[in-house]
């Protein structure tokens, strides 16, 4: 399981993930109230999650992961969560007909680290999980990787598609 190393007490200053404006953008997919197909077992957490109502900076209300403990910052779920929470910064985006991973350089730990260290991350999900995902995997995901995308995300790593010979 790839879980990108992002240190916690920056994640604690910054405070951006785990809560949303939007319960459509950039929430995880398995809470996400628009998702009803069946994910890959790898974007689901080891129970179902939700959005609930919750309370962000400056006191603006916001939702949050209902695996989100607020006071602390973690997540009930760690080691078991979603492949979208796990792989971030990366994000898993289809653009121009393939499937790839890219940067949100909106998350500061993007700048912490060469692009090397996140392309490394992203060969290491490509090969211990990607590989796992069959056809029908990849359809149920493409039209949600491909509304994840940004114009400001940044290329790291094409996964080639699960019947990719070179996956043989
Ligand atoms: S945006 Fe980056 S640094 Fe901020 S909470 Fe999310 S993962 Fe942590
Ligand atoms: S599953 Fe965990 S890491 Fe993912 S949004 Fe919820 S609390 Fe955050």
């Amino acid at each position: 399981m790839v879980i990108l190393p992002v240190p916690g007490d920056l994640c604690r200053e910054c405070g951006l993930c785990c809560r949303f404006s939007d319960p459509e953008v950039l929430t995880p997919w398995a809470a996400r109230p628009s998702v009803d197909a069946p994910l890959p077992v790898q974007f689901l957490a080891k129970r179902p999650i939700g959005l609930v109502d919750a309370v962000g900076r400056m006191d603006l209300p916001v939702l949050a992961c209902d695996a989100f403990s607020a006071p602390s910052g973690h997540c009930s779920l760690w080691g078991a969560h979603p492949a979208d929470c796990r792989l971030y910064p990366l994000v898993l985006v289809h653009r121009d007909g393939g499937f790839l991973l890219a940067l949100d350089p909106d998350c500061p730990y993007a700048s912490r680290e060469p692009r090397t260290f996140f392309k490394l991350w992203a060969e290491r999900f490509r090969d211990r999980e990607w590989v796992s995902l069959g056809p029908s995997d990849r359809s149920r995901i493409r039209d949600l990787a491909a509304s994840e995308d940004r114009p400001h995300y940044q290329a790291v790593l094409s996964l080639p598609e699960p019947e990719d010979p070179r996956l043989g």
